[in-house]
């Protein structure tokens, strides 16, 4: 009798290798363009490499008690893990039993139906509407006595829109008091629309929402992984216990705590690439691209199955994207020049005399597959 891994994670696809990382490009995976750290932070990690022969702080004491002074919430409703990536595994982990939902909108981030066929619970795509940003009023519905979890990823990657502060309080006050609802707040820090909500204040006013935020994007501590998990005292209590034991490496609890205390650099230079993407995007939307409203540190071009096509180009122009077949591209904002390779991409595209094709409408039904298909190196 061979050795039988269970059926569903047999299942699961597998990393794959994506060839083009070594394009000078890199704006495939929502990273900062600049190395450049803040001294305090690279002294911090400089110190922390020195202690790595010792185990970290397991409980991640110094930097739970940063994160709750900084957001006035308890360390006790707080959860650290290695990226947010982990989180949203571990709270499907803590949450669901067995055929349990776990929604999301689709497309969004997709580790979400992944970590649910991993922890056997049953993934809910729900259509994002015309204008690419999540459905409050189909996810509402489409709620049923056995969804544990709503993820919200605000703003949506791969979209980059963003839901109101108004429909999201609304959504909220809706949804049964024992579903979860998840925001995920990866970058959060790139919003500029005061009409956002922050995920923060829901939390501090909800028994059943939890906000997910990380330091891979606007701290620009990808290499590090570390995120944070902020709900009820309950959800962050199982939502630790189900961490690997030393997850959070100790040169990323020094380095994240040292980043909280330049959280003002990090800001400022949030909005440089906010202002940034707003360019880019009219740019675009001037070369004819319909690329929605994005609140994020990327754009969004719709372009259904001319998406491989595109991913090509710009790869035979030195930039990496992110294509995902058959629906569009993501393309992070990097600095000057790979910005301006991309638009130089871009306009070419077009000018080879290549029709645009619209994002067509894709049913739920179509919906299911599609999230099957996922890859798994899509997690980021
Ligand atoms: C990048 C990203 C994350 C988490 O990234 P980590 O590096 O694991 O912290 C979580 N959610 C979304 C939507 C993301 O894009």
């Amino acid at each position: 009798m061979p050795i039988t891994p269970r059926s569903e994670i047999v299942a699961l696809p597998g990393y794959a290798a994506r060839r083009s990382e070594s394009l000078p490009a890199k704006l495939a995976n929502n990273e900062l363009p600049e190395a450049t750290l803040p001294p305090p932070v690279a002294a911090a990690i400089a110190a922390a490499v020195a202690e790595s022969h010792r185990y970290p702080d397991m409980a991640a004491t110094d930097l739970l008690d940063r994160l709750a002074e900084r957001h006035a919430l308890p360390a006790g409703r707080l959860a650290v893990g290695c990226g947010s990536v982990a989180l949203c595994q571990q709270v499907i982990q803590a949450l669901c039993r067995p055929g349990d939902e776990v929604m999301f909108a689709w497309r969004s981030f997709e580790a979400y139906p992944v970590f649910a066929r991993m922890m056997n619970a049953t993934g809910v795509p729900v259509a994002l509407d015309d204008g690419h940003a999540h459905d409050l009023d189909a996810m509402l519905a489409a709620i049923t006595p056995r969804t544990r979890i709503v993820f919200v990823c605000n703003p949506n990657n791969p979209t980059g829109t963003v839901v109101s502060g108004e429909a999201l309080r609304s959504f909220v006050a809706r949804v049964p008091p024992d579903v979860l609802v998840v925001i995920d707040e990866a970058y959060r820090e790139f919003v500029t629309d005061p009409g956002v909500l922050d995920g923060l204040e829901a939390v501090r006013g909800a028994e059943n929402v939890a906000v997910l935020r990380t330091f891979s994007k606007a701290y620009g501590l990808a290499a590090l992984r570390v995120g944070y998990l902020a709900g009820p005292a309950t959800v962050a209590s199982a939502v630790r216990k189900v961490g690997v034991p030393f997850g959070v490496n100790g040169i990323a609890q020094a380095a994240a705590v040292a980043a909280l205390a330049v959280e003002g650099e990090v800001t400022e230079r949030c909005r440089r690439i906010a202002a940034e993407r707003d360019r880019v995007r009219g740019d675009l939307r001037a070369q004819g691209y319909p690329v929605p409203a994005t609140q994020a540190n990327f754009v969004w071009l719709p372009l259904g199955d001319r998406t491989g096509d595109f991913v090509a180009h710009a790869a035979a122009h030195g930039v990496d994207v992110r294509g995902f077949a058959g629906d569009g591209v993501r393309v992070t904002i990097g600095g000057p020049a790979g910005n301006a390779a991309f638009l130089r991409a871009s306009g070419s595209f077009l000018s080879a005399g290549r029709e645009l094709a619209q994002r067509g409408a894709v049913g739920q039904a179509g919906l299911g597959q599609q999230v099957a298909d996922v890859p798994l190196d899509g997690a980021r």
